[in-house]
Formats: C-alpha cells, structure tokens, sequence
C-alpha cells in the first residue's frame, strides 16, 4: 500500500478530547494504531496519541471501499490519521467512536515488532530500553515523564520565588570536583579534559556574583555501578546561596521536597493512578539525625558501621526500614566529604554536610562551604589534591569570595520516589549504563 502524504490535513482534537457531546461533529485525529480486529461487517482499531485512545469504527455498509482496504493494510503502532465523524455509542470503550470518511497511512510499523506495545507480553526492561520509542508509547511511562516533566517545572518556579538564578556551568571541564567519583575523560584538541561529575565549583563561585544560583544539568560519574540506583549519567539539581549556611539550604530542600511531593499528588492524580503509586508526603519537620545517631541506630538493630566510614547500601537498608520517611543525616566526619565542606570548628573531626535521605535511597548531598582560600588550600592537600591543579578556581577566593551554602539533588532519584519505580532506568528516556550506550 502506498503511503500517504499529511497534505493540508491538521489535527482538530486530541482522541481525549472526542466525548459523545461531539455527536455528528467531522474530526481529524493524528496517532497511532493500537489493537485492530476484523468482525466481518465491522471493522475496528484503536487510535492511540498522547493523553489517550479512542476506537475508530468502519461498518462495512457506512464506509468507503477505500477506507476499509486502508484498515486492512494497517499493522499495529502505524501513524495514521483519521478524519471522520463522531458517533455516540454505549458499547465503545469511552461510550463515543468515530466513523472514519478518510484515512491516511503516514507510516507503517514493521511486523513483529520488538515489543508488545499493548503490554500483555511481558518484556524485560533491556528489552523495552532496546526499544524504548515504542515503550515510551505506552501509559506507564508516559506517566513516569509526565511527572517528570511537571517536577522540573515546580523545581524551576519554586526556586526562581526563592530569587535563584538559573545558570548553566561547563561540563567540559579540566579537573575532578568530587575527589571519590570517577571521572569520564574526553580528548579536548591537544589535552585531556573530562565530563562533569557536577557544577560544585562553578555553582560557588557564581555566589559571589549572582548571589543564589541554581542549575539542573547533567553529571558524569564514570563509577563502575551496577545497581537499580546508580547511572553514570544523572540529572542534577544544583543550588548554591551566598550568605547562607548548611541551616538555611537544608530549610530550602525541605520545603522544595514537600512542595514536590504535595503538588503531584494534587496535579498528577491520573498518572499517579495510572502508576498504582499511593503517593504520601512526607511528614515533615524531617528529623535531622547526626551520623552519631546513625550508627547507634544501625549498631542496635545489629548493622556494624566504624565511624569514619560512608553509609554502604545494607546500612542505608536498614535506616530505611527505621525510618520509612525523608529524613536528614548531618554532622558527617570530615574525612568522607569532599575538600570544600567547611569543618566544625568547634569538632574539628565533623563538618557541615547533609544527606537528604528518603527511606532508604540517599536523594541529596550539600553543606556549609569554605570560603577562605587558606582552608580551601589545607583541605585540597589533606585531601591528597594538588592545590596548584585548582589555580583556576583558586583565585576567585581573593576576589571577594563570600559564605555561602548549597545542594546537589538527584533528579532521577527524586522521580523513582515520585512514581514508586524501583529502578533508575525507568526515569530516565535514555538511560546510561556500564552496559548501555545506545539508544
Ligand atoms: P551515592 O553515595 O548514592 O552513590 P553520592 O554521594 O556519590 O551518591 P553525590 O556526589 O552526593 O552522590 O551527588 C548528589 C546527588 O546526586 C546524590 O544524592 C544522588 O541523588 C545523585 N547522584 C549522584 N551520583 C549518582 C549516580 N551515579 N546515579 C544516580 N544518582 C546519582
Ligand atoms: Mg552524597
């Protein structure tokens, strides 16, 4: 068959928009075929776009020859459009159909194809990610980006209220910023240079220009994971205050997350439903427990962690389990925290960073910066950097460099909490992985 060409043809509604007051109204639709059966004198499919479906119905007496040889040449997931008039009818799925005058084939799908679209075979998630444009077609997920889309706009409107300027740092950059994270190099001309691991120094310095920053971008950890909750390429929410201290930010997290969380339920409803997610905000003040407390806890429901040591996946577990909510973990000892958290002078082992946990998955890190280029330079060295690899950055301290504070929050692990999915992969469009680089 040969295909057509969109032409002058516009869409008029979406299929979510056709409803049985429409009756007798001439409609164009634009989509996707979904299921098609044949009941001799009548012939079906189902038009599938975003936000909906609505069954396109061909009586054999009522349509043209040409329609119902379009019909048949139809396979399932073809972009198709349909013009026709709207019929009342109890016995279609959303009690309305459409009667078609014309169709168009844009495009037909291959048979088989790599997914069962209709979702009744089960396929696993390498297979749905093999072919995630088919997957992306489906209800669930187009719930998850849904919600994901909206939580970037809440994130966006809450933070430009609290005056923070959206900015937007390199991720070229010329050296590591989180001294653990492994880095991804990349061949920059004659130099090496490597993939962000996150906008950490750029994002401070920018105090000192724009007062309060915030920027959601992409970071790179070339960490060699193999888990539901690690990628080697996340989004990340970044924020950073001038004049402020791990107090003030950690105010600001938590009322972005219960912001967050409140507005899905409310505004998300459908996608919520569609996810079978019962959605509960967390209770908040979030206790703010110390990694004292931490390990007390882990030490008397029977998981040994030695102080010094950063929280591993069986102990985040178990906290978890005692605290299923959102919760903080502050007074980290200095030595597991990056070189730019500002030490407690008063315990000099500690310092001022947070963790946002939320049951069990860790969703932020952030604290109190130095903002003295004579410490900064002490803990590069304890830190075993070379200051001199840091001159760029450095001599911004002399220029007036202020307090300040800030956070970096996962989207992607922010969204696996809002939707209740249980791996990373499924909130990210393309996810990458140890194993996967395309599509
Ligand atoms: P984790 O200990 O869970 O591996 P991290 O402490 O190394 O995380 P940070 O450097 O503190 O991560 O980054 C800030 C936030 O960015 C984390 O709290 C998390 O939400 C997110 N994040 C960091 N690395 C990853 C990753 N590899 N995959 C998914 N999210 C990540
Ligand atoms: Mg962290």
């Amino acid at each position: 068959m040969e295909l057509d060409h969109l032409g002058d043809w516009r869409r008029t509604h979406l299929s979510k928009e056709i409803t049985a007051e429409l009756a007798g109204a001439e409609v164009i639709l634009m989509g996707w075929v979904g299921d098609i059966r044949d009941m001799g004198g009548l012939k079906f499919f189902v038009l599938h776009d975003i936000g909906g479906s609505i069954q396109i119905t061909a009586p054999r007496a009522k349509v043209s020859e040409k329609v119902l040889e379009k019909i048949d040449a139809l396979t399932a997931e073809s972009s198709v459009a349909v013009r026709g008039k709207v019929v009342a009818m109890e016995q279609a799925p959303r009690g309305v159909e459409v009667v078609p005058d014309d169709i168009k084939i844009l495009n037909l799908a291959a048979t088989p194809l790599p997914l069962d679209p209709s979702g009744r075979i089960r396929a696993d998630l390498d297979t749905r990610l093999d072919a995630r444009v088919l997957d992306l077609r489906r209800p669930r997920q187009q719930a998850i980006f849904k919600i994901r889309h909206k939580v970037l706009q809440m994130v966006r409107e809450f933070l430009i209220s609290k005056n923070f300027m959206e900015v937007n740092t390199p991720k070229i950059v010329a050296t590591a910023t989180e001294s653990g994270a492994a880095l991804f190099p990349v061949s920059y001309f004659e130099r090496e240079a490597f993939l962000s691991q996150s906008p950490q120094l750029y994002k401070e310095v920018l105090t000192a220009c724009f007062d309060r920053v915030f920027e959601i971008g992409p970071i790179f950890r070339a960490e060699e994971h193999d888990t539901t909750r690690h990628l080697n390429e996340v989004m990340s929410i970044d924020i950073e205050a001038a004049f402020a201290t791990q107090d003030d930010v950690m105010d600001t997290l938590e009322e972005l997350i219960i912001l967050v969380f409140r507005r899905v339920r409310e505004e998300c409803g459908e996608e919520l439903k569609t996810l079978k997610h019962d959605l509960v905000e967390p209770k908040s003040p979030f206790p703010r427990i110390t990694y004292d407390e931490a390990l007390k806890m882990l030490d008397d429901a029977g998981v040994k962690v030695s102080w010094g040591e950063d929280l591993p996946t069986p102990a985040e577990r178990k906290l978890g389990e005692l605290i299923s909510d959102a919760y903080f973990i502050v007074d980290w000892p200095l030595k597991i925290k990056p070189f730019y958290i500002q030490l407690r002078e008063d315990k000099p082992d500690l310092c001022y960073a947070f963790d946002l946990m939320y049951k069990d998955l860790e969703l932020a890190s952030g604290g109190t910066r130095i903002h003295r280029e004579e410490l900064l330079v002490k803990q590069l060295k304890q830190k075993g950097l070379n200051p001199e690899h840091f001159e760029s950055h450095l001599k911004n301290y002399r220029l007036g460099m202020v307090p300040h504070g800030g956070w970096g929050l996962g989207l992607d692990r922010l969204i696996m909490v809002l939707t209740g999915i249980e791996n990373i992969r499924e909130a990210v469009i393309f996810p990458r992985d140890r194993r996967r680089l395309t599509p």
